[in-house]
């Protein structure tokens, strides 16, 4: 017999999950990725997917993945053996290219790009300063690395700057880290006092931008072009392809020695498999995509607006959000299940966030808009809000 049965370790963990309204299930998809779907059995208009421009969807992307010419499925091994397809190459190629960086590096997911670079790049004795706010596989990729971690109040740049000085009178080598546009509430990183603050104190800068590739700045590029600021070569930026690009996977970018850094030392990208070469290829036609986007960037920008004007009469708490991201704090967990369940009632999905995944006593409703939402499904989603609220 084992010391603790598996079963008794965890009955008691998962009872307390219910009691706190803080237990997750997995809701079954059975239609295409789009705003109106199928999902556990219910037709509902999505309001919870970071599929920004609609791509997830796209003929092209679908028929790009299915032109299997030269390719296998398989990658066959990790990049360093005989996975690095020719795909791989020239998606990096292109996105350096179009971030204007001198390189970029694929990974399989952002969550082990943030394990890779924060453990690659922060050794023993270096501190790493995080945003409090940071998504969950940052704070995991700095308890990964061996250096120390402190967190600085959401935004707050006195604070971050207190803690740049302790860091430079201890002569220890700091990282800012931070997502561009943060996930669960939507607003921006400060991005330009990040980057001069970063300046003054030698700080290094690494930035999660995975909402804010495709949406911001100039043909999609992110918050770094938002801000107008150039991507040095003290600066870090990690995307993913699995939001507003609609496929699957992450990149990052930045010089050509810390790329090379990555690829001789990052256990999270030389231990595993490459992907298969045909996400790669469809990767690059959503790359294309983004580029074109416009259209799609501007109709966002039109929804949100629509969005806002309409919550903004109803005497909710929001998050300070001007992107696609929209939250409404409802502070108790099971308040926001109560809301989330309401709306699923009435035809909506919109999934409630909770503890650990935000704060204690910011449960909330996490909207997101697309630009393929109508005018009509908006309107729609307020006057449901509306009815819950009265
Ligand atoms: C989604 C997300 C990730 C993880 O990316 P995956 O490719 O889904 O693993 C990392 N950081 C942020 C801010 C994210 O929103």
């Amino acid at each position: 017999m084992p010391l603790e049965s598996i079963n008794k370790r965890f009955s008691a963990a998962l009872k307390f999950r219910h009691q706190e309204h803080l237990y997750r299930s997995r809701p079954l998809v059975l239609s295409p990725q789009a705003t109106n779907m199928q999902i556990n059995n219910s037709e509902v208009i999505n309001f919870s997917a970071n599929d920004y421009l609609g791509l997830a969807n796209h003929p092209q992307l679908k028929q790009t993945a299915q032109d299997f010419t030269n390719l296998s499925y398989g990658s066959g091994a990790a990049h360093l053996v005989t996975g690095h397809n020719n795909e791989h190459h020239l998606l990096e190629q292109e996105l350096a290219s179009w971030l204007n960086t001198e390189r970029a590096l694929l990974f399989s997911t952002g969550y082990m790009a943030n394990l890779a670079v924060l453990q690659t790049i922060m050794h023993k004795g270096d501190l790493i300063l995080a945003d409090k706010l940071c998504h969950g596989s940052l704070i995991d990729g700095a308890l990964y690395s061996k250096a120390e971690l402190k967190r600085y109040p959401h935004l707050d740049m006195l604070a971050l700057e207190k803690k740049l000085i302790q860091a430079q009178q201890n002569k220890q080598q700091a990282i800012i880290v931070s997502d561009g546009v943060f996930s669960m509430d939507g607003d921006l990183a400060p991005l330009d006092n990040i980057q001069s603050l970063a300046k003054k104190y030698q700080a290094w800068v690494y930035i999660d931008d995975a909402h804010g590739f495709g949406t911001l700045g100039e043909n999609g590029k992110g918050v770094f072009s938002h801000f107008k600021q150039e991507i040095n070569s003290n600066t870090i930026v990690m995307g993913t392809f699995g939001k507003a690009f609609g496929s699957f996977g992450a990149f990052v970018v930045g010089s050509s020695t810390l790329i090379e850094a990555l690829i001789q030392f990052a256990r999270p990208y030389i231990y595993t498999t490459a992907t298969p070469p045909i996400n790669a290829k469809v990767c690059r036609k959503s790359l294309q995509l983004v580029m074109k986007a416009t259209g799609q960037r501007n109709q966002l920008q039109k929804n949100i607006k629509q969005f806002q004007q309409g919550i903004s009469k109803l005497n909710l708490e929001l998050s300070a959000s001007k992107t696609a991201i929209q939250a409404i704090i409802l502070k108790k967990s099971a308040v926001a299940v109560q809301w989330s369940d309401s709306l699923k009632q009435q035809g909506f999905w919109v999934m409630p966030i909770r503890p650990p995944t935000v704060p204690k006593n910011t449960a909330r409703l996490r909207i997101t808009l697309s630009a393929e939402h109508t005018k009509k499904q908006i309107n729609k989603l307020l006057t449901a809000i509306e009815s819950i609220c009265n």
